[in-house]
C-alpha cells in the first residue's frame, strides 16, 4: 500500500513514482511513499498560497495561531514514541536519541507558539509629524527542504517559526526519512491548523526539489543540508529574488588546551563526533589538541571510543546504530580509505564492525585519525560519520589558523581551566557557535547558524521567528 500525503488540503497518493524507504539496520525496505508529479507539486502550491492568504489565516490573531502552535506541541508530546520510531526506522538513530528529538521539537513548538502571541511590532522614533510603525509580515507560502539526519527536529525548527510568523509551508522532506514529516503532518491537522497551511511533498531532492523552488507562490526558502546542494538552491532563490536561509555543513574544529581537565574533555570529544554516528552539522570533527599531549589524549579517546556499544536501535543498551543508508556508509569507507592513501594512522575503527547482527545493517565503527596534517581531504570535507581527525597544534596562533583553514564556519569547541584564553579564541575563531567546556549543548531560545560555507541566517530565538516575515513600514502622518 501506497502512503499518502497532504497536498492542496487532502491526502493523496500522488501521480508520480513512490519511493521506498529502507531500514538501515537490516536494509529491508518498510514503506512505499507516494509522490507528487509536478503539476502536484504546482497545485499544492498554488492552494498553500490561497490557504494562507485567506481571512480564515491572514487574519487569526497571534493568541488564536498560538492556541494551534501549542495544541501541536502537545500532540507531538503525545505522539513522541511514535515520532520517534518513525524516525528510528527510517534513519537508524537509537530510539533513545530520537525520543529525545521528539521531546526537543514539542518544546520548538511551544517556544514558537510563547512567540507567537508576544512578539511586538516596532514603533521607531518619530523624526516629524508623523508616527511610523513596522509591522512584520510573512512571505505568503515558504518552502522547507530537510535533510535525513534529524527531520524531527530540523522540521519543528522550521515549521514552528514559519507557521507562528503566518505563513503556509510546504515542506520536502529526505526521501530518506519522509515518515516523520507525514506522522507531524497528521498531528497538525488534527490540531486545528487549516486546510493547506502545510504541505507534505515526499520525493528525490533533485525532481521534488528543483519543482517546488520554481513556483511562483513560493516567496522564501528555507533549507537544512548538504553545502553544494544550499549552493544550488541559493542560485535558484537568487534568481527568483526570493531570501534564503541556508544551513549547511561543517568541519568544526574541537579544541583541548594544556590545562584543560583531560577526561572530561576526552567525553565531550567522544560525545561531540559519534553521537548520531558523526551525521550533524557541528559535529567536532577536527580534534585540536596540544602536539606534547597528543599521544596521551589519542590513547584515553581509542579507549572511550572502543567502549561505545554499536548495536540494533531499538536496544536501550545500544549507543550507537548504524549509519543513515548503506550508500553514506559506503561513502564513510571511501574517506577512510582516502585517509589511508594519504598516509594516515587509523588509531581505532576504520572498518565495520564483525558480527551476525551488523551484516545486513549500515554499521560503521567508531574511526580516529591521526598522522595527517590540515590540508588532508579528511580534514577539508565534510565526512557525516563517526570519523574523528586528531591534529596537533604548537601555539596559540598555530591552533587558530588551523581551526580556521577551513571552507566552514560552524561550530567549534573549547576545553580549558582559563576562561581568559577561552574568551579570546571564541572571539577568533570563524564559528556561529562555540562552545566552552561543554560541546553541542543547544538551546531553542539561541541563534544558530553558519559563517563561510556553513550558511546564510540564523534559525531558532526570537530572531528565528524573524526570519519568516519581511518588515513593513507605515507612516501615519499628524499633520
Ligand atoms: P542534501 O543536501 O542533498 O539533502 C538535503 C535535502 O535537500 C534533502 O531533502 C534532499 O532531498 C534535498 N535536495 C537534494 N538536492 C536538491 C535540489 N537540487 N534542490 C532541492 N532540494 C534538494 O544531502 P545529502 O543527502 O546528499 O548528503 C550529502 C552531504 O550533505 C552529507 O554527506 C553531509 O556532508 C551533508 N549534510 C549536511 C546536513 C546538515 O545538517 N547540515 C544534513 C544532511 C547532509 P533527497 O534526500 O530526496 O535527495
Amino acid at each position: 500500500m501506497v502512503v499518502t500525503f497532504p497536498s492542496s488540503g487532502q491526502w493523496i497518493p500522488g501521480s508520480g513514482a513512490p519511493l521506498q524507504t529502507t531500514n538501515p539496520a537490516n536494509g529491508e525496505v518498510h514503506a512505499e511513499i507516494g509522490t507528487p508529479s509536478n503539476e502536484e507539486v504546482a497545485s499544492a502550491c498554488a492552494f498553500a498560497a490561497m490557504s494562507a492568504a485567506s481571512i480564515a489565516w491572514r487574519d487569526m490573531k497571534p493568541h488564536k495561531r498560538a492556541d494551534i502552535l501549542y495544541r501541536i506541541a502537545d500532540g507531538v508530546g503525545k505522539s513522541a514514541d511514535n515520532l520517534a520510531r518513525a524516525q528510528m526506522i527510517e534513519n537508524g538513530k537509537t530510539f533513545k536519541e530520537c525520543r529525545l528529538q521528539a521531546a526537543s521539537a514539542a518544546a520548538t513548538f511551544r517556544y514558537f507558539a510563547a512567540a507567537c502571541e508576544t512578539m511586538e511590532a516596532a514603533v521607531p522614533p518619530s523624526r516629524g509629524d508623523y508616527v511610523t510603525v513596522t509591522t512584520f509580515e510573512p512571505y505568503g507560502v515558504v518552502a522547507a527542504i530537510t535533510p535525513w539526519n534529524s527531520p524531527l527536529t530540523m522540521e519543528a525548527q522550521k515549521l514552528a517559526p514559519a507557521l507562528a510568523a503566518g505563513n503556509a509551508v510546504v515542506l520536502k522532506p529526505s526521501e530518506i526519512t519522509t515518515l516523520p514529516a507525514l506522522t507531524l503532518a497528521r498531528i497538525c491537522e488534527e490540531a486545528g491548523l487549516p486546510s493547506g497551511i502545510l504541505s507534505v511533498l515526499p520525493g528525490f531532492g533533485h525532481d521534488v526539489g528543483p519543482a517546488l523552488l520554481e513556483q511562483p507562490q513560493v516567496r522564501m526558502v528555507t533549507f537544512t543540508g548538504g553545502t553544494e546542494t544550499g549552493r544550488t538552491i541559493a542560485q535558484t532563490a537568487a534568481r527568483r529574488l526570493i531570501p534564503a536561509a541556508l544551513e549547511l555543513g561543517g568541519k568544526s574544529p574541537h579544541i583541548i588546551l594544556e590545562d584543560a581537565d583531560i577526561a572530561a574533555a576526552c567525553d565531550g570529544v567522544v560525545d561531540g563526533i559519534f553521537e548520531g554516528m558523526g551525521q550533524s552539522c557541528v559535529a567536532g570533527s577536527r580534534l585540536f589538541v596540544p602536539r606534547a599531549r597528543h599521544d596521551e589524549i589519542v590513547d584515553l579517546l581509542v579507549t572511550k571510543a572502543e567502549a561505545i556499544r554499536l548495536g540494533q536501535p531499538t536496544e536501550p543498551t545500544t549507543d550507537l546504530g548504524p549509519l543513515s543508508s548503506h550508500l553514506h556508509r559506503d561513502k564513510v569507507s571511501q574517506y577512510v580509505d582516502q585517509a589511508r592513501k594519504e598516509g594516515a594512522n587509523i588509531a581505532t575503527g576504520g572498518s565495520r564492525p564483525s558480527g551476525s547482527e551488523f551484516d545486513r545493517g549500515a554499521f560503521y565503527r567508531p574511526t580516529i585519525i591521526t598522522g595527517l596534517t590540515n590540508k588532508a581531504r579528511v580534514c577539508q570535507e565534510e565526512i557525516f560519520g563517526p570519523v574523528l581527525c586528531v591534529l596537533p597544534f604548537d601555539d596559540e596562533q598555530d591552533l587558530v589558523e588551523q581551526a580556521n583553514d577551513t571552507a566552514f564556519g560552524l561550530a567549534c569547541g573549547i576545553w580549558t581551566a582559563d576562561y581568559r584564553r577561552a574568551w579570546r579564541l571564541a572571539r577568533a575563531i570563524d564559528a556561529g557557535t562555540v562552545w566552552i567546556n561543554t560541546y553541542k549543548q543547544l538551546s531553542i531560545a539561541v541563534p544558530f547558524g553558519g559563517f563561510k560555507d556553513s550558511g546564510i541566517g540564523r534559525e531558532k530565538g526570537l530572531s528565528g521567528m524573524r526570519l519568516y516575515q519581511q518588515a513593513k513600514s507605515i507612516y501615519l502622518s499628524m499633520d
